[in-house]
């Protein structure tokens, strides 16, 4: 089975003394750059003044300067903007500037992979991936707990990337949750694959398709939503808090009789050919080339399936229903 490392696994003061540059304040750069300036690291957030990542790091007390400036000195620079803009970001402000033998981290490999950057042959190249969004990475690190984070070594050249990587993690909180060691590639295709196969793509069009069953069949859609939507929280809570065993454990004996009986009839031996299929498009680097055309091409077709997905039915619906769920106030709006 794989090492899981914690925090005793880690060479105290891996990154003493190293100055680390986050670059892109969002989802995940707002909580690393607090939790490692939190666990003692001289730390830098590399924003684009007036804009929302330097407002939000100005309100955080986190130190800012221009990103390019913040890359001069640094001895780890963090690559935390979105995947499409990593190219550039690179080329136009990290190349230029980083310091001899600095470390490029990542949080997705993505970039790599893909061959949008081609790091300068004197550059450490790693990568720390929290298995979770940043407001949680931020949330659970407050709590004295972290959540798990995988970490890799694509390129090793100053002989300190290891450390690096492992002391990064460990001061974002990662290790305290637990520190699993991949690759560049298995981080970067597992991820697509589960956001697009499984997670963000599998269960909403599940969910999706249910809603519209139902109502096509005459259904008020009221009650398509709470039995498509609404209660897959309760399901999908018992899975991760206890497996599938856990799930079995709480249901009625009518509900699982019928999710062995029908639950093999809707996702299949089919199904999975065609998750197969995605899987094979995003290991020969088709997907990567189609989201890349698309982005080049001014995001027509994401835009328009974007839309789709907001103006459709069950959204208008859910919307109405869930200003009646007080408990909702704060949403968590990041994923994956
Ligand atoms: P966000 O979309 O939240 O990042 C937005 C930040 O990037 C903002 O601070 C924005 O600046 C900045 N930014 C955007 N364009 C530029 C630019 N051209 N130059 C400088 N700064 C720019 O990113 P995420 O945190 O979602 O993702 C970051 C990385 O982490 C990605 O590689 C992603 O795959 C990975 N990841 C994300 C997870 C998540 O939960 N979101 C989970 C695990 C990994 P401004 O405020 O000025 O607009
Ligand atoms: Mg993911
Ligand atoms: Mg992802």
């Amino acid at each position: 089975a794989i090492t899981i490392y914690t925090n005793e696994d880690i060479k105290p003061g891996a990154i003493a003394g190293q100055r680390i540059a986050i670059i892109g304040y969002g989802s995940q750069g707002r909580a690393h750059a607090q939790n490692l300036k939190d666990s003692g690291h001289d730390v830098v957030a590399g924003v684009r003044h007036g804009g929302t990542g330097w407002k939000h790091a100005t309100a955080d007390g986190v130190p800012t300067a221009e990103p390019a400036e913040a890359v001069k000195g640094a001895d780890i620079i963090a690559i935390l903007t979105p995947d499409m803009v990593q190219g550039d970001v690179y080329r136009d402000i990290i190349e230029p500037n980083a310091k001899e033998g600095s470390a490029l981290l990542f949080a997705h490999g993505f970039s790599i992979i893909y061959e949008r950057i081609t790091p300068r042959p004197d550059m450490d190249v790693i990568l720390v991936a929290p298995k979770g969004p940043g407001d949680l990475v931020r949330r659970e690190f407050q709590r004295g707990r972290g959540v798990p984070s995988l970490f890799a070594i694509e390129k090793d050249v100053t002989g300190k990337a290891r450390d690096r990587a492992m002391g990064y993690a460990k001061g974002n909180g990662g290790a305290t949750g637990g520190l699993l060691e991949t690759t560049f590639r298995e981080e970067t295709e597992t991820d697509l694959f589960g956001e697009q196969a499984v997670l963000c793509g599998g269960a909403k069009e599940l969910v999706m398709q249910g809603f519209n069953t139902l109502v096509e069949a005459g259904y008020q859609p009221e009650i398509a939503y709470f039995e498509c939507l609404h209660e897959l929280k309760l399901i999908v809570d018992l899975f991760y808090e206890g497996g599938i065993s856990k799930m079995h454990h709480f249901i009625s004996e009518t509900a699982k009789y019928g999710a062995v009986a029908s639950g093999p009839r809707v996702v299949n031996e089919e199904t999975k050919a065609r998750m197969k299929t995605i899987l094979d498009e995003i290991q020969d680097g088709t997907f990567a080339r189609n989201w890349i055309a698309e982005n080049e091409a001014g995001k027509p077709q994401y835009e328009a399936w974007l839309k789709a997905d907001r103006e459709s039915q069950i959204e208008q619906v859910g919307a109405r229903l869930r200003e009646r769920m007080a408990w909702l106030n704060t949403p968590k709006s990041e994923a994956a």
